[in-house]
């Protein structure tokens, strides 16, 4: 018997290993075009499914790629030669504690189930990355998730509570727990939080919810210039706590109009997407000072409803904005932070560079984290186009760093990012990483050639 025989004789057909079948676990959404084929897919129904797959690759020295539902765009799914990629995708259970308003769930659900679940309790899980309908929760602890309403509730790690970890031994380990206060031993919780598959896998979370959102009104403001629209940005978040301040400069908003036929202002430089969710009567005058403040720095339009559809067309066309950018070409997809008095710096630093390296950057964020994600758009046969796109992926990051801020607020390293992490880093934090790496996956077998 070879060894993945041993392997199919534990789990039977949750092992595929037809190639057709596997195409699929191969990628995820940075289509890195290096992945490789995997020796089989594993699709987990428990822990101790996923126990014996970890059992099996370090008794074989085979490396593991944990995989949730590929939505990620740093290439952290991608998969090595000769891998298991660990699916989670059958792991779709979740049990809801309205008393202690936590629940226990399974990492193959997507995002929007879990919210769907906290709803039937009248809670909510507040993280809401754009792909909210794609991603898997265990996704979203894995690279540390955060979304559009993270500017007022926080990103994932705030709403993690507890995590049933699969150590590369097999090992399954019980961190947290439904209790809102634990500082018993290191905050070994949070280390596996972001730490994108490259320390153990993710197969229970206990989720901390909170009462369901107060509906919220939405005010869109439009600029005719870049700073006008960040200078907005800033004198709004230095009085007042939006629940979403979203950004679209020009290249999107003809995007997302190109796609949805909205009637978005073509003309704009730039346009804010703003909500407020204050209980009633206070969202309207909340709006009322953010509209003020847009006037204040020279918008030239503004628009506030309170009708909850009306508002949700606009947030839809943000969270449309890859998928309606993608249409235009093969996006390089940058997620660089800064702190938000520089991100005028950062958004005009990025259309220079656009205009040094002649390719298109649309560039959205999420603008009250100063977290943006450049869309830099080439035509990958044209040789010349992909090479100037791939100097500008690194021109951002190289701009964001200098202006105090990080190479990934967001969707993680990965395999994309992996070459600038030691400079972002520098040696003694990169080397504290690796120790920590070491200690926990001797082997290295888990996610290599991601982030380390
Ligand atoms: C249109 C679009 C919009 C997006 N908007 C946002 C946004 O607003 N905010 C944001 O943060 N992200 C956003 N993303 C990126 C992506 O959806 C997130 O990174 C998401 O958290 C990935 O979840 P996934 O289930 O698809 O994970 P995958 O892509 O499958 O994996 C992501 C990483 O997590 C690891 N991993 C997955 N599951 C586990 C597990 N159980 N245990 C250990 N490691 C695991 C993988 O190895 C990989 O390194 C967007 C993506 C798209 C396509």
């Amino acid at each position: 018997m070879n060894h993945l025989e041993a392997l199919v004789e534990e789990l039977g057909d949750r092992v595929v290993t037809d190639a057709e079948r596997m195409e699929k676990y191969r990628w995820d959404r940075a289509n890195d075009p290096d992945a490789g084929v995997p020796l089989a897919v594993v699709r987990a129904g428990s822990t101790e499914d996923v126990q014996a797959a970890m059992r099996f690759a370090a008794a074989h020295g085979v490396p593991v790629v944990p995989r949730g539902a590929g939505s990620g765009l740093s290439g952290g799914a991608s998969a090595v030669p000769g891998c298991l990629v660990l699916s989670t995708e059958r792991m779709t259970e979740i049990e809801v504690d309205p008393v202690t308003r936590t629940a226990v769930v399974q990492p193959g659900l997507t995002n929007a189930q879990v919210k769907a679940a906290a709803a039937e309790h009248d809670l909510w899980y507040p993280p809401d990355p754009s792909s909210f309908e794609i991603c898997s929760i265990g996704g979203n602890i894995a690279t540390n998730a955060g979304g559009l309403c993270c500017v007022k509730y926080g990103v994932t790690t705030d709403y993690v509570l507890g995590l049933t970890v699969v150590l590369a031994d097999g090992t399954a380990v019980q961190l947290g727990g439904a209790r809102l206060k634990d500082v018993a031993g290191l905050s070994l919780t949070k280390l596996f939080v972001g730490s994108e598959g490259t320390l153990g896998i993710i197969t229970e979370i206990v989720l901390r919810l909170i009462p369901r959102q107060r509906p919220p009104a939405t005010l869109v403001a439009v600029f005719a210039t870049l700073d006008d629209a960040t200078n907005s940005v800033l004198a709004i978040t230095r009085r007042l706590r939006p629940s979403m301040l979203e950004f679209m400069d020009r290249p999107t908003i003809h995007a997302v109009e190109d796609m949805t036929k909205m009637g978005l202002d073509r003309e704009a430089a730039a346009m804010l997407v703003i909500q407020s969710d204050e209980p009633a009567g206070h969202a309207a005058t909340e709006c009322e000072l953010i509209a003020s403040l847009c006037e204040e720095n020279n918008a030239t339009e503004v628009f506030a409803t309170d009708d909850p559809d009306e508002g949700e067309a606009f947030v839809a066309a943000r969270r449309n904005a890859i998928p309606a950018v993608e249409r235009t070409g093969t996006l390089l997809l940058e997620d660089v932070g800064v702190p938000v008095p520089r991100l005028g710096a950062l958004v005009n630093g990025t259309a220079d560079i656009s205009a040094k390296r002649e390719v298109t950057i649309a560039v959205i964020a999420h603008a009250g984290d100063g977290n943006t994600h450049p869309l830099i758009v080439f035509d990958p046969s044209d040789p010349d186009m992909a090479e100037r796109a791939r100097t500008a992926y690194g021109e951002v990051m190289e701009l964001a760093m200098s202006l105090g801020g990080t190479i990934t607020g967001e969707h993680g390293v990965g395999r994309l990012k992996r070459p600038w992490l030691a400079d972002y880093l520098g040696p003694d934090v990169l080397a504290l990483n690796q120790k920590i790496k070491d200690a926990l996956d001797p082997q290295g077998i888990l996610n290599p050639g991601s982030v380390f």
